[in-house]
């Protein structure tokens, strides 16, 4: 017995594939911090806001939630930073 049909699965199939890079690549920029070019403001985004966010290498336009408007803001690379005290922040 047959619950989907073949054309069932060509459409689950290629929506998977066209999905699941966009909600991979969401999750991705979730876990990255955003800096706002205008006032240097530095915050995270909902997954939902990054699911289908229009971008330029690593230029994104996002709402910044400093400035209230939607910028272009660029992301930061996540590293390992020790400061003073010797303390691993994330960025
Ligand atoms: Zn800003």
């Amino acid at each position: 017995m047959h619950l989907i049909s073949t054309e069932g699965w060509v459409i689950i199939v290629l929506l998977g594939f066209t999905l699941i890079p966009t909600i991979v690549n969401g999750i991705y920029l979730s876990t990255r911090s955003f800096k706002c070019r205008t006032c240097d403001h530095i915050f995270k985004a909902q997954v939902y806001k990054l699911l289908f966010i229009t971008h330029f290498n690593d230029d994104y336009i996002i709402k910044c939630p400093n400035c209230q408007k939607k910028r272009i803001v660029f992301v930061l690379k996540k590293e390992k930073r020790k400061n003073s005290i010797g303390e691993e922040n994330e960025y």
